[in-house]
Parts: structure tokens; C-alpha cells; sequence
């Protein structure tokens, strides 16, 4: 018996609609239901899926609430034994965000499969439906686990993963590593590597007042910088800061004289690489005093501070 497969709807460009005449770039996020979704493809009629609307947003607008309800859903349906999988639709912008936030929370053992469209479904290019098949298919994938990523056919691990083109249909890429696997036209999936493997920190980790959730910021190291936006920081009581740092993970010397003078603030700080591929290889110098993100990009490096800000909070 083929394993139920669970869709959780959070909105996205899959779930955009143009007004007529429209280009592929002006529509607005977030407007079908997932059911509806579901309908349009062909391939799902008569699976064993069950779907559930959990946001409708364009993701650039994600909400830690929204990602604390999605975290505690996926871990819901992860347990009933019944579930082989689950598929979560979501806007590009912030998805390699939410698939490190889950990998990081869950591990998850099943296979957690995050899609999303590049065109509107509105558009006579719509990417969604073949996305949303896809990511069923991979849901389904004998021995798959942990979070993954598919669009256009591509197979992304949760570590790996990043948009690296603002608009282009293929602008998802795993970097240097490369994709997990891939998905041939007939939806037939081949893996390229083995899956990842890591410990989750578990969904207790995300209990408690969002509100609460300690305040993560990134800042950019770049040419002309200064320690402005670090004292700001400091006297508003972030916890955690992420530089987005130039190469090898080097820090302006302004932005570090800053960050020892805030040093009163006690803040965790954290350096990812700006360049966006190649993880931060340590060297002895100034910058490291502060630990790198290895390859995770600035904004995954920042759901990464939160999640272990959130996890000493808990101890
Ligand atoms: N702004 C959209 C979103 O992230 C972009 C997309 O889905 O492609 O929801």
C-alpha cells in the first residue's frame, strides 16, 4: 500500500494570480488554495494525498508564528504512521530559510518535501504543477528523508539550497556541492548523492511566545562600512547578529571595532559568507573570534543563531 502524502499550503507565486494581460512578474502571491492547486494536476488525481491550508502569504513575508504553526504541522503528520511524506508549498523568497529552519527543528526521518513556482499559476509557463508533482513523487521516494527542495526538476538538500536568480524559472541552485538528485520529465527520480544526514534540535525548541524569540539581525560587511548600525543594535537589546561577511568571512575593521565595543551588549555573533558559494574556511586573524556558518548563506545563518539561541534559552 502506497503511503499517504500530506500538502501543507502556505501561499507563494504556485498559488499567484495575474490580473489578464498581465506579465509573469506582476501577480499577486498567495491567492489559491491548495486544493485548488492539487486539482490542477493531473498526475495527483486519485493519490493518496490530504491537503491543509496553513498560511496564504507572499513568502517574503514570512512570520516566525507562521513558521512555529508549520513546524509543529509537519512534525503532527510526520508521526501518524499512516504518512510517508509531506509536501509544503511556499514562495522562493524566504524557502531556503523555512527548509533550514525545518531540517535544523525536525531531521526528519520521512521525506519533507518544499516546492514552489517561479510563474504565477495564471501563467501559460506555469512552473507549479509540474513543482507540485514532483515534490509527490519525492514524498513517496523509498528511503528519502530529511528536508528537501525540488523545483524544475531539481533535488536540493535543505543545507545547500538557494535562489540565486531573481526571476529566472530555474533560480534555485545547491552551489559547489550540487543537487541531491533529479526528476526526468516522466517524474522519474534519480539521486545524485547520498541523502543528509543530522541530529534535529526537536520541535520543543520552537515552544513558546514568538514574541519572545530572541531578535537575530544580519548586517553586511562592505567597502565604506561603519559600527553604526552594531551600537543601534546594542542598545536595542538584539540577542543574536549575523555578519554578512566579505569573502573568507572577513570583517570590515570598523564593523569589528564595533562589535568589541558592544561587547557590553553580550551578543551572539556570527559570520557567513556574502559570496554566495564555498563554505568560510577557518584561518587565524582578527574575524575569527567570531564563529562562521561554514557554507549556510547569511539568512539561513540567521535561523541558524536564532534556532541556538532558542535551544540555550530552553536548557
Ligand atoms: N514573492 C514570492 C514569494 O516568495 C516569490 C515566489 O514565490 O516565487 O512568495
Amino acid at each position: 500500500m502506497q503511503h499517504k502524502v500530506v500538502i501543507l499550503g502556505t501561499g507563494g507565486t504556485i498559488a499567484g494570480v495575474a490580473s489578464e494581460g498581465a506579465s509573469d512578474l506582476q501577480y499577486r502571491a498567495g491567492m489559491l488554495g491548495v486544493d485548488t492547486l492539487v486539482a490542477a494536476v493531473p498526475a495527483l488525481q486519485g493519490q493518496p494525498l490530504e491537503s491543509e491550508q496553513l498560511a496564504q502569504l507572499d513568502s517574503k513575508d514570512m512570520t516566525h508564528a507562521v513558521w512555529q504553526q508549520l513546524g509543529r504541522r509537519v512534525h503532527h503528520h510526520l508521526v501518524r504512521p499512516e504518512v510517508g511524506g509531506v509536501v509544503v508549498t511556499h514562495g522562493t523568497d524566504t524557502m531556503e530559510e523555512t527548509a533550514w529552519l525545518l531540517q535544523r527543528v525536525l531531521a526528519p526521518a520521512k521525506p519533507v518535501v518544499i516546492t514552489g513556482a517561479m510563474r504565477p499559476a495564471s501563467s501559460r509557463q506555469a512552473d507549479g504543477p509540474r513543482n507540485l508533482a514532483d515534490a509527490v513523487v519525492l514524498a513517496q521516494e523509498p528511503g528519502a528523508h530529511g528536508v528537501l527542495v525540488v523545483m524544475g526538476g531539481v533535488v536540493h538538500g535543505a543545507a545547500d539550497v538557494r535562489k540565486v536568480h531573481a526571476h529566472r524559472i530555474d533560480a534555485f541552485s545547491s552551489g559547489e556541492v550540487g543537487p541531491l538528485g533529479r526528476l526526468d520529465d516522466e517524474g522519474r527520480f534519480q539521486r545524485a548523492r547520498a541523502w543528509p544526514a543530522s541530529d534535529g534540535l526537536g520541535i520543543a525548541v520552537l515552544d513558546g511566545d514568538v514574541g519572545a524569540w530572541p531578535t537575530v539581525e544580519i548586517v553586511t560587511s562592505h567597502a565604506g562600512a561603519s559600527g553604526a548600525l552594531i551600537e543601534a543594535l546594542a542598545r536595542n537589546g538584539t540577542r543574536g547578529l549575523v555578519i554578512a561577511a566579505t569573502g573568507n568571512g572577513s570583517v570590515h575593521q570598523a564593523i569589528e571595532l564595533a562589535l568589541e565595543r558592544a561587547a557590553w551588549a553580550d551578543m551572539a555573533v556570527m559570520r557567513a559568507t556574502r559570496c554566495g558559494d564555498g563554505a568560510i574556511l577557518e584561518v587565524e586573524g582578527a574575524s575569527a573570534a567570531w564563529p562562521s556558518a561554514g557554507a549556510l548563506t547569511p539568512a539561513k545563518a540567521r535561523v541558524e543563531l536564532m534556532l541556538r539561541l532558542l535551544q540555550a534559552s530552553s536548557a
